[in-house]
């Protein structure tokens, strides 16, 4: 057997130290050194000198308050979140959401790119490479600034070899090694995993999800995604996949899904169905004043046109919202009881339409829900908007920083 030599063993032994010290600092922060040791465990001395060092490499700096039990006041130290920034992006099949975070989630620039379906795989990597570039280039230090790159993608991504396949939207792109050629690109640490995912670490570390042990983060845009976070963690799946909320079936006479299957919530209760629903109506001469709010021109008539003839007590449009409300209350039911959650946060476009929906989704669960489980659930929307899965991205990255801070 290999024998680790003493030195080494003193190396590993002050890095863990490190570890543990910077630990206390980021997650407990502000906090004074003899609480740190207090915690830890560790030597007063120890604690003092480690603080020191991350205090002259400007990882950590004193807080302005100061603790004081009636003695001298001891100065608090606290994590200084501009040392390093994080890059998260969010890709979609027609968009890009890019942001730059400090090391505590604010938002330093953030922007939005959009691209074409059919834009293909090549064309796809080139644009993500492209905007990363422009947007490294904004900061004096380039990427010298960012302690690496998170990518949530609307796809699956394999945990054990980082590969990932672009689901229906995006049809015969393959499987490919995204996080290789982005770190071959910037030689930056990369991230990559599923968007929603990514959104619900988004809600624990920064959102309503903060403090929280089960809560589940549904997404609802073009499709529905789910995350799924499990005495404080975020649960995967055996490789990776969990959380297809949207492709559970709801309506065995329901459209046709993406996937292959019929009646799926997402063919009832999303961007793309309520639109079509409201096309298909219309067509059909339902009285309403949808067309008229888009302008009269029934191609026109979006996600946003339907949130706002609702809202002007459209019967039509109240009617669809309800529906789909209801149909998602169905599907919440089911997740209610099988994972007893204190918490489920809806985040997408559906935000917007929240006050259209939280009654039906409520009654549906009063009814249908075992009764203890239901009365320990909340149901909110998302506050984070468009930022949860892009800054969720980085969450690994910042991670890795905090057991490491003076790197590997
Ligand atoms: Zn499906």
């Amino acid at each position: 057997m290999k024998r680790i030599s003493p030195s080494v063993r003193a190396i590993s032994l002050s890095k863990h130290n490190m570890s543990v010290i910077f630990a206390n600092i980021f997650y407990n922060g502000p906090i004074t050194q003899r609480e740190i040791s207090r915690i830890s465990g560790l030597s007063f001395p120890t604690v003092a000198s480690n603080v020191s060092m991350l205090e002259k490499k400007g990882i950590v700096e004193q807080s302005i308050e100061s603790s004081s039990n009636g003695g001298r006041p001891s100065a608090l130290y606290k994590c200084k979140p501009t040392y390093r920034y994080v890059m998260g992006i969010e890709a979609e099949h027609d968009k890009l959401h890019l942001i730059v975070s400090d090391l505590m989630g604010h938002t330093v620039n953030q922007r939005n790119v959009s691209f074409h379906k059919k834009i293909g795989k090549e064309g796809f990597l080139n644009l993500l490479l492209r905007e990363l570039g422009n947007e490294f280039s904004n900061y004096k230090e380039g990427t010298a600034k960012f302690l690496g790159i998170g990518i949530g993608v609307g796809g699956l991504v394999n945990p054990e070899d980082n590969t990932v396949s672009i689901l229906s939207h995006l049809p015969n792109w393959g499987s490919f090694l995204l996080k290789d050629i982005v770190e071959g690109e910037f030689h930056l640490n990369t991230s990559i995993q599923n968007n929603s995912a990514a959104a619900a670490l988004g809600e624990l570390w920064f959102g309503l999800g903060r403090g929280r042990k089960n809560f589940l983060f549904i997404s609802i845009r073009d499709g529905i995604g789910m995350g799924i976070v499990l005495n404080g963690e975020l649960y995967r799946g055996t490789c990776g996949t969990a959380g297809e909320f949207g492709h559970i079936t709801v309506d065995d006479h329901g459209p046709v899904c993406g996937c292959g299957n019929v009646g799926c919530l997402e063919t009832l209760t999303s961007v793309p169905a309520l639109v079509r629903n409201a096309k298909k109506l219309i067509t059909e001469g339902v009285t309403t004043a949808i067309t008229d709010i888009a302008g009269g021109d029934p191609d026109a008539i979006t996600f946003p046109v339907l949130v706002e003839a609702a809202r002007q007590k459209d019967k039509l449009a109240y009617k669809l919202f309800t529906d789909a409300a209801r149909y998602l209350g169905e599907g919440i039911v089911s997740l209610v009881n099988l994972l007893n959650p204190e918490l489920i946060i809806i985040g997408g476009d559906f935000v917007q339409a929240g006050d259209l929906i939280i009654e039906a989704i409520k009654d549906v669960l009063t009814r249908q829900a075992l009764e203890l489980p239901r009365k320990r659930v909340d149901v909110v929307f998302s506050e984070l908007g468009e930022n949860a899965s892009a800054l969720g991205s980085a969450v690994s990255i910042i991670q890795d920083f905090v057991s490491s801070p003076l790197g590997r």
